[in-house]
């Protein structure tokens, strides 16, 4: 689950991150309220949409007066933002951020993350700040440092000293520096979030540390235990058929692809969109509706995947280890009459009982492809898919 921008920055003064003054707002009639209550005669109007990108994208906007902070917040609040990492359909824009300005002398990149390598959280730090930090990462890695915390002794002073002597900081930034990673872990930990990331930690035109920028993702995992931040979830911000998976308990992924894919067991489903990406098409989807398959889930599984437009063909491949194909092939059945289905599918079974199952769907009457290898399934879905 991620965070908006205004609700990650509240968390930040919770824990003595600095950040600028600012007022969420939902409707443009509230902006002289929060222009008046932060005082000055600029303000920076923020689009609050789960996505970077929005400065380049129009979604961060000075304004030099009250009339064109309103206009702004009018012209956000109920549009839909389109930035370099939404995708073409964009994200709808119900809250905007009114912030006083800050004058900015430096922008620097600072995150916290799970690194998996090392398995420990990492700090990642670059002086190209409010850049894309994957472009950094691809075009100059050399400007990116990163440090691990050992668990049993967290944060030390020195891994702050460290990152500090890489941003060229002096005097009193260095302990300023040193405050705000010490409140990030401890934020990052009690959270249990997946990734914080400033971008940019702007040094101000008096020298000060602050974070301009605020992007907190939660551990979904770990959101039982949080009922304060789960009431932050704003599902506008999500895949509306990602939000209905997770109600089903499918685990559902929205891809660009045109082949949707229906398979159990997640590591199956990663070998399947391989295969169909080695044979010249791209999944529409990474689906996993679990060892325990019912009828009732997939026929769930076959509505979510037909929901997108995107879909050409459907590639079910369904391994009966814990499950007997012949149920598998009894709900495939029972979906397909109660769904109703407009693109070819093609279904692969493998394991117990996978001969019954075949035949079942080869007698069924339905307009179902059958396939008992896993190439010859890819080959066909795509040709389906391509004719
Ligand atoms: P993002 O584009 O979604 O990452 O949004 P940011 O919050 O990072 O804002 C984008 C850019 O707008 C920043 O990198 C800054 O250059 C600029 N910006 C944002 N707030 C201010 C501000 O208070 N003063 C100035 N001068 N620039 C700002
Ligand atoms: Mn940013």
């Amino acid at each position: 689950m991620n965070l908006h921008e205004y609700q990650s920055k509240g968390l930040f003064r919770n824990y003595a991150i600095p950040v600028p003054d600012g007022v969420p707002i939902s409707d443009a009639v509230d902006v002289e309220n929060a222009a008046e209550s932060l005082g000055g005669d600029r303000w920076v109007v923020k689009a609050q949409v789960h996505t970077g990108g929005r400065g380049k994208a129009g979604g961060v906007v000075l304004a030099d007066s009250l009339e064109q902070a309103h206009s702004e917040a009018q012209r956000l609040l109920g549009s839909v933002l389109t930035t370099h990492q939404t995708g073409p359909q964009g994200l709808p824009v119900h809250e905007v951020l009114i912030e006083k300005p800050t004058v900015i002398a430096r922008e620097l990149y600072l995150s916290v993350l799970v690194d998996r390598a090392t398995r420990r959280v990492a700090f990642m730090a670059s002086q190209a700040g409010g850049m894309n930090i994957e472009e950094v990462a691809a075009a100059t890695p050399e400007k990116i440092i990163t440090i691990s915390v050992n668990p049993v002794v967290g944060l030390q002073a020195f891994q702050c000293r460290q990152i500090a002597f890489a941003y060229g900081l002096e005097g009193g930034q260095i302990g300023e520096l040193q405050a705000i990673m010490q409140g990030l872990y401890k934020l990052f930990m009690e959270k249990d979030a997946s990734l914080i990331e400033i971008n940019p930690l702007v040094v101000d035109e008096e020298g000060h540390l602050l974070a301009l920028d605020a992007k907190i993702n939660l551990d979904d995992n770990a959101l039982y235990r949080h009922a304060d931040l789960l009431q932050m979830r704003d599902l506008t911000q999500e895949d509306a058929r990602e939000a209905a998976a997770a109600e089903h308990q499918l685990n559902y992924i929205s891809l660009n692809g045109t082949i949707g894919c229906m398979v159990n067991g997640a590591g199956l489903a990663m070998a399947t969109m391989d295969l169909v990406k080695l044979h010249g098409a791209e999944p529409a989807n990474f689906l996993d509706v679990g060892g325990g398959a019912t009828a009732e889930r997939v026929a769930e599984a076959f509505k979510l995947i037909l929901s997108d437009s995107n879909v050409k063909a459907v590639l079910v491949n369904i391994f009966g280890g814990i499950v007997r194909c012949d149920l598998i092939a009894e709900g495939i059945i029972a979906a397909v009459t109660e769904v109703g289905i407009s693109v070819p599918v093609v279904v692969r079974l493998e394991g117990t009982n996978a001969q019954a199952g075949l035949e079942m769907l080869n007698h069924s009457g339905l307009n179902l492809d059958t396939a008992d290898d896993l190439t010859a399934a890819a080959q066909k879905v795509v040709a389906l898919a391509a004719g």
